[in-house]
């Protein structure tokens, strides 16, 4: 389709970052262009309009950039999910494997009441591994997860059925081989 054509020509691609034999997706040239940015938050927000989202879910920190936007577009709220140490009351936290040892993300405690619907945002889904300790944070906190989106899927590394696996629906506008 010519919206997914668009996102695809306004992501910039850089070879071997952060390691070599990495393609690294970049959406600054994404956000940076007005046209495209509005493309990528309407795709993201329009299966949503109207059903009652009370919280965007964004993980930083690309996440808060679209996730903002949305929230906006769905006069829903928003709530940040941050890098362990960042956010000043009291949190919950979830410990997760990256490729070299365990991080950790946090977010505080009041963020989202129990059965609010929420639907979590970040830019990519790769492994699904940060998304996945996202959903397990909200449901510490009895949130009602409606979805997790991204606007780049990289199907390859299997994230998709990573989330669907724990009844989370996936949606993405774009995938990248
Ligand atoms: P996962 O946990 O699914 O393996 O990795 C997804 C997380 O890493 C997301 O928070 C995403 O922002 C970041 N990420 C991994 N690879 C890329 C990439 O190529 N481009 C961008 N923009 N983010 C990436």
């Amino acid at each position: 389709s010519s919206t997914a054509e668009k996102l695809i020509s306004a992501i910039r691609t850089i070879p071997d970052y952060p390691k070599p034999g990495v393609q690294f997706r970049d959406i600054t040239t994404l956000l940076g262009n007005a046209n495209a940015f509005a493309t990528a938050v309407e795709g993201l927000a329009q299966p949503f309009i109207g059903t009652g989202i009370d919280k965007i879910a964004g993980i930083e920190a690309r996440g808060f950039i679209l996730g903002g936007a949305v929230a906006h577009r769905l006069c829903a709220g928003f709530v940040p999910i941050r890098k362990k140490g960042k956010l000043p009351h009291d949190i919950v936290r979830v410990a997760y494997s990256l490729e070299y040892g365990l991080d950790e993300m946090e977010m505080h405690r009041d963020g989202v009441k129990p059965g609010e619907k929420v639907i979590l945002i970040d830019d990519l889904i790769a492994t699904g591994g940060t998304a996945e300790a996202a959903v397990k944070l909200l449901g510490q906190i009895g949130a009602d997860i409606v979805a997790a989106c991204f606007v780049i899927d990289l199907p390859d590394l299997g994230g998709r059925s990573k989330l669907e696996a724990l009844g989370v629906p996936v949606r993405t506008l774009i995938a990248f081989e």
